[in-house]
């Protein structure tokens, strides 16, 4: 009788490093009754040919957990498994060749400090002391992690089977998924050896994860490109050097001329990631492979010239050898280049681990985050970096193809906070477009919408180089602070086209709702904001609410939570309740300033006397419009909602009648320099299930009498324990740059809090921090000190109150 699994609680589709491991962690999690599926033999896809780097480096705080816990396990797997493997921890050191670089470095190293690990930078004299056959006469430094390494991704792959087969895991090798269906709350996956029925499903099937998903009715947003690295003879320099000291060469990373320098035995391995590159199976003449399992593309040297001429002038050494094995393999890239990570949107018991792009540094911290979303439902970190939901559906494959080109093109690049990317643009145009670009608008993508970001006026630079700066005084400075101080002194209007909005409605929306969120629902006719906060009260996500009727509400959030806020809200839906997406069919202005009441006086019919937090629908320009008296730049104001089909008419008569006014359109940089003077949070920056709700300060939105909402009882335990960290405003003396994501704050030496937002506030004339603080130190008044790009700043606590208009007068007025 055959002894083909014929039930199991989870089913792996794909036995990578990647699908290994998310079943060693769920093994790891008490899930035994596991089983992988693997078509070939574990390995085929792209695992068995990679170069096997280990960089722990990344300047997303949630990436660079991910691989640093990678590294963690890695050292410790071989003994854990009794799986010995060749895991060489040499250390690296990453070149930087402008100022611009180290100050990437800098905030890397802090970021790296704050996780435990002690990444240092170097001059370029300490460079040549740890890699003393480089040329450093051009560099400007370069950052050392101790923790770098490569690892052997096939023993890699197997130490992970190994844990899990014993454990209990099933590994079934040669045993294609062929397809999958829903029966009952029963997933059933066929192969040609048999069906297996499980409770979930896990798409980890590399760069054959779109062809898997589609039984899903998925239409995964990836595509793939072919990359290469290259090995070379043995040095006799190298292999004397390496003997003398007794041990390798630090892995070498030129990141701004875009490669990887390896130390192979006594040889080298060269990886680059060129600009000229190649997408694969994009094409008709070039279709999507049944089978690739174990292959290659051939070799393409050509497009690599540039870069292999570059590493022979840096390392001369490489020069002196030839050329022995060329490895050009697959690697799947979805639009920003991180992999898909959780649930599968829209299907029930189903997630994705797929589309790595540096799957073997990264499938440790994958297993764990993939385990964790299963067993659990959640995570430990934040992990909306790689969460599938970040992607919407517009993401077409010329999008992908675009995208996935000009990241890998750009694998080592720098992101700057003001840079827009330029591929993969105007997917989106909100119905005013022409006429914003017309008045000098610089736009930025918002789940693909195009919006405002700054207005540039005659003179101001808007080429792309421009914007590559990590100083605040880029160009956008002088224009974003003539927008602010309109807002301040008379008024702008801010288009916000792809505002996402859901229209809740049926018998018991209202008390459904109350249960979802941690505070109150608002009154017919008015509106508010609301948490939503997971069973450890950490914060999901915030929306506005707005109350139609008794039992209907519009839910208003951000362009970018589309597909996360939906997929939360139709989760927990109440049967009975419908939930509709109207986002496309209308569109947003945001009017602010004092003298948005009288510009909408001249072209609305609106009752402007009713208060703060209402909402109403009124004619403008002989449409119907929906007002909401709310204002994120925290004037008095008003959000403008369209029907699409009358956005332009309203905006014309808005604009008309603001010329009297001083009426000045403004960005999104704007905004955010408003919205920090008022201490307004950003999803998924300030907001994050890193925190919870009462780490947020959001205290005055949790309605404790309530009988019942979800994270109640975690977050009353952790009410009467204490909150250990929480939500600051910080003043700082910055220098000339803003604090990035993640700065650390300080405290007689030692690190207290981090910030999530820093910005610099016009209206308020200083650079402000949000972030969170140990509850010991967050005292207004405390002096502290704030890591900017490698230095210490001078801050100072603020009260636990807006910086401007504390008392929110401006805003009622
Ligand atoms: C030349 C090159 C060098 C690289 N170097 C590095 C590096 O140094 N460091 C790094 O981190 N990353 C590197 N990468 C990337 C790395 O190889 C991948 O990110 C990683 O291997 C992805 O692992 P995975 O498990 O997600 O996918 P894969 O290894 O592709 O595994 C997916 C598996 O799913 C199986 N499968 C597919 N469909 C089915 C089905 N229907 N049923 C059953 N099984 C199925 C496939 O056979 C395959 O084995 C490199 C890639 C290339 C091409």
């Amino acid at each position: 009788m055959s002894d083909f699994p014929t039930s199991a609680r989870v089913v792996i589709i794909g036995g990578g490093a990647v699908g290994a491991s998310a079943l060693y962690h769920l093994c790891k999690a008490g899930w035994t009754d596991c089983v992988l599926l693997e078509k070939n033999e574990l390995t085929a896809g792209s695992t068995w040919h990679a170069a096997g780097n280990v960089p722990t480096f990344s300047s997303s705080w949630s990436i660079m957990n991910m691989q640093r816990y990678s590294a963690e396990l890695y050292r410790r797997l071989g003994d854990e498994v009794d799986y010995p493997m060749n895991y060489n921890v040499t250390g690296s050191v990453r070149l930087g060749h402008t100022k611009e670089r180290l100050q990437e470095f800098q905030k890397v190293v802090g970021m790296g400090r704050y996780q435990g690990m002690d990444l240092k930078i170097l001059s370029p004299e300490d460079i040549k002391k740890v890699y003393p056959f480089v040329e450093t006469h051009d560099l400007t430094g370069a950052l050392h992690d101790p923790y770098d390494g490569d690892i052997d991704p096939a023993q890699l792959t197997q130490a992970l089977a190994k844990g899990a087969r014993q454990m209990g895991a099933r590994i079934e090798r040669f045993c294609p998924a062929t397809g999958a269906r829903r029966e009952g709350d029963e997933w059933v996956i066929s192969t040609p050896k048999g069906e297996i029925r499980c409770e979930i499903v896990v798409n980890a099937a590399g760069y054959y994860a779109r062809e898997v998903g589609k039984w899903f009715g998925r239409d995964l947003p990836m595509m793939v490109m072919s990359h290469q690295y290259m090995l070379f003879d043995t040095v006799p320099e190298l292999e004397a050097w390496t003997k003398e000291v007794g041990h390798k060469l630090p892995l070498l990373r030129d990141v701004d001329s875009s490669y990887y320098l390896r130390q192979e035995k006594n040889g080298f391995n060269l990886g680059p990631y060129e600009g000229n590159c190649k997408a694969h199976w994009v094409t008709k003449d070039d279709p999507f492979p049944e089978d690739f399992s174990f292959q290659l593309f051939p070799d393409d040297l050509e497009r690599l010239e540039w870069h292999i001429n570059d590493a022979m002038e840096r390392v001369p050494l490489l020069g002196k050898v030839g050329l022995s094995k060329v490895i050009n393999g697959p690697i799947p890239y979805t639009p920003d280049g991180n992999p898909l990570i959780g649930p599968m949107p829209g299907v029930p018991n189903a997630f994705e681990a797929c589309v790595f792009t540096f799957g073997i540094c990264q499938a440790g911290g994958a297993g764990k985050v993939l385990a964790e979303w299963v067993t659990e439902g959640a995570t430990e970190w934040d992990m909306w970096s790689c969460d599938p939901r970040r992607f919407t559906g517009f993401e077409d494959q010329e999008y992908c193809v675009k995208k996935g080109m000009e990241v890998y093109g750009h694998e080592y690049a720098i992101h700057f906070p003001h840079h827009a990317w330029p591929e993969g643009r105007d997917k989106k145009l909100s119905a005013v477009h022409a006429h914003t670009k017309a008045l000098g608008a610089v736009f930025a993508p918002y789940n693909g919408w195009e919006r405002p970001v700054w207005y540039a006026r005659p003179g101001d630079d808007v080429s792309e180089d421009a914007q590559r700066t990590w100083d605040r005084e880029g160009p956008w400075f002088a224009a974003v602070r003539e927008e602010a101080q309109a807002v301040r002194d008379a008024a702008g209007i801010l288009d916000l086209p792809g505002f996402s909005r859901f229209v809740l409605k049926g018998a018991g929306a209202s008390a459904w709702l109350a249960q979802q969120i941690t505070g109150k629902v608002p009154n017919v006719g008015r509106l508010g904001l609301a948490y939503f906060a997971d069973d450890k009260g950490r914060i999901v996500t915030e929306m506005s609410v707005a109350r139609i009727a008794e039992d209907e509400m519009v839910l208003i959030t951000a362009a970018t939570a589309q597909s996360h806020d939906g997929e939360w809200l139709r989760r927990h839906l109440a049967p009975g309740l419908s939930l509709t997406d109207h986002t496309t069919e209308w569109s947003t202005q945001i009017l602010t300033g004092p003298k948005s009441r009288a510009i909408l006086a001249e072209v609305s019919d609106a009752d402007l006397a009713k208060g703060w937090l209402t909402h109403q629908t009124a004619r403008i320009a002989g449409a119907e419009v929906w007002l909401c008296r709310v204002s994120f730049a925290g004037e008095l104001g008003w959000e403008i909602h369209s029907k699409v089909a009358d956005t332009e008419a309203v905006w014309n008569a808005v604009m008309r009648a603001g010329k009297g006014h001083g009426l000045r359109p403004f960005g999104m940089f704007a905004l955010n320099s408003l919205r920090v003077e008022k201490g307004y949070r950003a999803w998924k920056g300030d907001l994050s299930t890193d925190y919870t709700i009462l780490q947020g300060g959001l205290e005055r939105f949790v309605d404790w009498a309530k009988p019942e909402f979800r994270g109640k009882a975690a977050l009353e335990a952790e009410k009467q324990r204490g909150v250990a960290k929480r939500f600051a405003t910080l003043v700082i003396e910055a220098g000339e740059q803003d604090p990035p994501y993640m700065a650390t704050i300080w405290h007689e030496g030692k690190i207290v809090g981090e910030l999530t937002s820093g910005y610099y506030g016009h209206r308020v004339g200083a650079c402000i921090g949000l972030g969170m603080l140990k509850t010991d130190v967050n005292v207004p008044g405390t002096k502290v000190q704030v890591e900017i790009f490698g230095s210490l700043y001078p801050a100072v606590v603020q009260e636990d109150a807006p910086l401007w208009d504390a008392k929110n007068e401006r805003i009622r007025a």
